[in-house]
């Protein structure tokens, strides 16, 4: 880890300390050659969660299938990478921030669409006129797999 000042990477931890239940792990780091004091955060790549389905069956969180939901969801162009990366960020700090060990499929739905709605309001109305029913968010993934260009042509 480089010091964010000088960029030397001779530095070394002061101190280590679990936030947020143990899910992270923040610690202070000293540069040994400028005497800079900076923080690094140490947290899953991804929500070790397990993810309860409407019929009470439970699977592993995949993020993966979000991802190919969005990309399904967003006009493909020159800014949709980095769109489903913002989004996919903010769902991901969502869901870590009020999920521990399991987490209803609904509760994802509805995340997914508060991201996309603020990211990009045509891909969220384009995906709420699918699902048409705002109380069926929880079958998003079948609705995201559904999914059609505006000409009717899979996408
Ligand atoms: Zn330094």
């Amino acid at each position: 880890m480089k010091c964010p000042r000088c960029s030397s990477t001779d530095t070394k931890v002061t101190d280590t300390r679990a936030v947020q239940d143990q899910i992270s792990i923040r610690r202070r780091r000293k540069c040994n050659v400028c005497g800079h004091k900076f923080s690094t955060m140490e947290i899953y790549c991804r929500p070790e969660l397990v993810v309860i389905k409407r019929d009470g069956a439970e699977e592993d969180f995949d993020d993966e299938k979000i991802i190919q939901g969005l990309q399904k969801a967003i006009k493909s162009d020159g800014t949709s990478g980095r769109k489903i990366e913002v989004i996919m960020q903010n769902i991901l700090g969502n869901i870590r921030e009020h999920f521990f060990q399991k987490i209803p499929s609904k509760e994802i739905g509805r995340i997914v669409m508060e991201e996309l709605k603020r990211i990009d309001p045509i891909a969220y109305l384009r995906f709420a006129s699918v699902c048409k029913n705002f109380h069926k968010t929880d079958e998003f993934e079948e609705e995201f797999k559904n999914l059609k260009q505006p000409d009717g042509t899979e996408v």
